[in-house]
């Protein structure tokens, strides 16, 4: 196991299988989530930890070697950490990473770096208490912070992601790269995407990475282009003399799409082969009703080999025939 390779139809590798264990949350970012009214899964409909653990030891038979996981906020579910001690132990996977708010976090530093996690992805889009209030509706700014140090000083790598948003922080992107200078942490700036659960998205966006360089640029004229690791999602950039690096991410304008080689597996086992795409297979149906892995491994590869180009064709082929707007909590970003 772990030497296959597994291929779309546009030639991709895909190798990253993103993991969503719960669509439930603790915090209610506005870019994410309502502020009210949301519904979550009833729990007979989020895949078990069973379910989980079958899909990812197939998936690594077929050449997935990175898992992510993600939510929602992976904490809210009960006993996260004997499913990730299970995921890090699966033949053929080689490096396992978590997205988290950091509300939860702090106490399982220890044991997060005890089992070797990959690295940590902290949603901060704010340095700023009272702003972070208004982002997340909630207000837990002083145990996000206490995750990021706790995490640092473990040295655990760090990549802090920041949405940004017109009229809500953009005085916090000086900040947020002042946190790079003596951190050895990547700062990652993620243009916001329509994923809030409300259908209110811009008609158009404001700060495109494009605006966002721009931006930054101004204010560090040394700002130095580094180099993206394969398959990344983000631009890297540096300061010289700074201990850590910066991301941007073009989400939305999605230019990223040409080497994607990633997948995820929502809450309740939706296989989607693209962010913006409403779920391309029932894959916790098909277990629930008795499939053998034989027959799972067919439908996936069927299902990688009907893969859109990018996310502009997802988009289009969506099912509901509706532009991409459910919330980022029930997709795992
Ligand atoms: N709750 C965890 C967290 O916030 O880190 C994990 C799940 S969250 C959905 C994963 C990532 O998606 C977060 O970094 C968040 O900032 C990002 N995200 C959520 N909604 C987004 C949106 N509308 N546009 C861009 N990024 C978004
Ligand atoms: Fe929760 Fe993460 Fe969505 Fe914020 S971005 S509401 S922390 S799932």
């Amino acid at each position: 196991m772990g030497n296959a390779k597994l291929y779309d139809n546009h030639g991709r590798v895909i190798n990253y299988l993103r993991l969503a264990v719960t669509d439930r949350c603790n915090l209610r970012c506005f870019y994410c989530m309502p502020e009210q009214g949301i519904t979550y899964l009833p729990k007979k409909e989020l895949l078990t930890f069973e379910e989980i653990e079958r899909l990812v030891a197939l998936m690594a038979s077929m050449g997935i070697s990175k898992v992510r996981i993600t939510g929602g906020e992976p904490f809210v579910r009960t006993d996260l950490m004997k499913l990730i001690w299970k995921i890090v132990t699966t033949s053929g996977i080689q490096d396992v990473h978590l997205t988290t708010n950091g509300v939860l976090t702090a106490p399982y530093i220890d044991e997060l770096k005890a089992l070797s996690i990959a690295s940590v992805n902290l949603s901060l889009d704010t340095l700023d208490k009272k702003r972070f209030h208004e982002i997340t509706r909630r207000d837990e700014f002083d145990k996000v912070m206490k995750t990021f140090q706790n995490l640092i000083r473990h040295a655990i790598p760090v990549k802090i992601n920041a949405v940004v948003m017109d009229g809500k922080n953009i005085e916090d992107i000086l900040p947020l790269i002042d946190l790079t200078k003596n951190n050895p942490v990547s700062v990652r700036f993620i243009e916001e995407m329509p994923f809030n659960g409300a259908g209110n998205h811009y008609p158009q966006l404001q700060w495109t990475y494009k605006k966002i360089l721009d931006y930054i640029r101004l204010h560090h004229p040394t700002l130095q282009k580094i180099n993206d690791p394969d398959s990344s999602t983000a631009y890297h950039y540096a300061i010289p003399g700074y201990q850590g690096d910066i991301g941007i991410i073009a989400a939305f304008s999605r230019t990223f799409c040409g080497s994607c080689n990633r997948i995820r597996l929502t809450a309740k086992g939706m296989l989607k082969t693209c962010l913006y795409d409403d779920g391309v297979l029932n894959i916790r149906d098909l277990i629930r009703s008795g499939s053998s892995d034989e027959e799972i491994k067919d439908r996936l590869l069927q299902a990688f080999a009907q893969r859109p180009k990018d996310g502009f064709e997802a988009e289009s082929n969506r099912h509901n025939h509706q532009p991409a707007s459910e919330s980022m909590s029930t997709i795992g970003g």
